[in-house]
């Protein structure tokens, strides 16, 4: 490598996105909408508007191509927007590739990852529609802290339910929803109903992030005061995410290129919709782009699950939407470390994938590690377990690349650091990880406790 290359792209605050990107705009087909559960009705604003507020219910329908992002929204971009786009080379020659791969990183934000960029606009939308309290679900902890610093620059109470099997493996997330202001309790938690089935058979229960939803959303329909937040799955959150690949095609300008191929990590959906929507519609104008989902072999809703209608959350209070699902009682593994938990899959990156938009495939979590630990010593960022799965899948690609020489261009969703994560890390670096690959037995018993609707 020679001096003076080119490792940051770096965009000036002027040159902050003043739209979000709705993909459904540009769609040749529109996603099957949401349905009442008891009439298999589209449901309508007024079914969703205990729990949201109107202003966030409206961009889950709009045919809007652009949606103006608020100013006091801009105004909290700013603290750590545009984010970075980087080449990296080290890794490059680490892997003596002739592949240029690049990773768009987002754990510059304070919390360490994209999901402050949703959390902020519904934060802002729900202070703007005289809600004072907000309540929501978190697994690892990445949406909690999230939404708590939200919550915290829009002076809103919040109240979190965190899956206990986190709360117990990673106090620090805790701590930080604590610091910004949040409540945090282990769900199931005594203090709801849908909480209680499970506290009360078991005290200890894991928890599950389809049951830390229920606890939330129950929550929020008992309180006039109160909304629900969610942070990934629903269109409004993917609409505010696109910020990250608005960015990245300008800073992409700015490097001269443009992706072949593009990986990013899959959990509800919305890192990997942030990145790659603003791409999709180069794809859908004729530009010629790979858009590659990531997911853990543990929780393979988008290649393993089935596409169909079913509900949100365990206790089964959610509209159904139309997702890949590994159905709603789905327990992730204790074993499972890398994150990317839940059963579902967002509509829309759910009807790519079925239009054959999108491609998905799922690796099993030592792979992701050991992919991990090799981009953290090349880059020094130690990533995200969850967006580790894209750098796996792209360090993959990048070995593919130097054994048939083709100079392909590599992005990578890069949507947040490990820092909070390294108990996983010990894992995997004492050998202590094992693959986990989710049976098809469980498969075929979770689906046939899909709703009567979807059948
Ligand atoms: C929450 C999280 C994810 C998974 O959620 P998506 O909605 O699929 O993006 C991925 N990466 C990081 C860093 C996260 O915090």
């Amino acid at each position: 490598m020679s001096a003076g290359e080119t490792v940051k792209f770096v965009l000036t605050e002027a040159d902050l996105p003043t739209h979000w990107y709705n993909l459904a705009a540009d769609l040749p087909s529109a996603p099957p909408p949401p349905i009442h559960p008891a009439t298999g009705e589209p449901v309508g604003p007024a079914d969703l508007e205990p729990l949201f507020p109107m202003e966030l219910i409206l961009q889950e329908v709009t045919q809007e191509r652009w949606v103006e992002i608020p100013g006091p929204v801009l105004d909290v971009y700013r603290l750590w927007h545009p984010t970075p786009l980087f080449r990296a080379r080290r890794l490059e020659r680490v892997l003596g590739t002739p592949a240029r791969i690049y990773y768009k990183y987002e754990g510059v934000s304070p919390a360490g990852s994209h999901k402050p960029n949703t959390a902020v606009a519904q934060a802002y939308y729900n202070k703007q529609a005289g809600v004072k309290r907000l309540t929501t679900e978190t697994g690892a902890g990445q949406w909690g802290s999230s939404l708590a610093m939200a919550c915290a620059f829009f002076d809103l109470e919040l109240k979190v339910y965190m899956v206990r099997a986190s709360y117990l493996q990673k106090p620090y997330r805790r701590i930080l929803m604590e610091t910004w202001g949040a409540q945090c309790v282990p769900s199931p938690s005594p203090d709801t109903a849908s909480g209680r089935r499970f506290y009360e058979q078991d005290p200890n229960h894991p928890g599950s992030l389809g049951i830390a939803i229920s606890e939330a959303v129950e929550d929020a329909a008992s309180r006039a005061d109160t909304k629900y937040s969610l942070g990934s799955v629903l269109n409004h959150v993917l609409l505010h995410q696109t910020v990250i690949g608005l960015e990245a095609q300008r800073q992409f300008e700015l490097a001269g290129d443009y992706p072949d191929v593009i990986f990013g990590c899959v959990g509800g959906g919305s890192n990997f919709a942030g990145l790659t929507f603003p791409f999709v519609r180069d794809k859908l104008a004729g530009k010629n782009v790979r858009i590659v989902a990531v997911e853990p072999t543990a929780c393979p809703s988008l290649t393993r699950g089935v596409y169909t209608y079913d509900f949100g959350d365990t206790a089964r209070t959610t509209p159904l939407l139309k997702m890949h699902t590994l159905g709603h009682t789905f327990i992730p593994a204790s074993i499972h470390a890398g994150g990317l938990r839940y059963h579902g899959m967002a509509p829309l990156v759910s009807h790519l994938y079925e239009q054959g938009l999108i491609e998905a495939i799922a690796l099993p979590q030592t792979k992701v590690f050991e992919g991990a630990v090799l981009f953290a010593r090349a880059e020094g960022i130690v990533p995200a377990p969850e967006s580790a799965h894209a750098v796996r899948a792209a360090i993959d690609e990048a070995r593919r690349c130097a054994e048939t020489g083709e100079e392909k261009a590599i992005l990578i969703g890069l949507s947040g650091h490990g820092h909070f994560d390294l108990a996983a890390y010990e894992a995997y670096l004492a050998g202590k990880l094992e693959d986990y690959e989710y049976p098809e037995e469980a498969v075929q018993a979770a689906l046939a406790d899909l709703p009567q609707v979807a059948r």
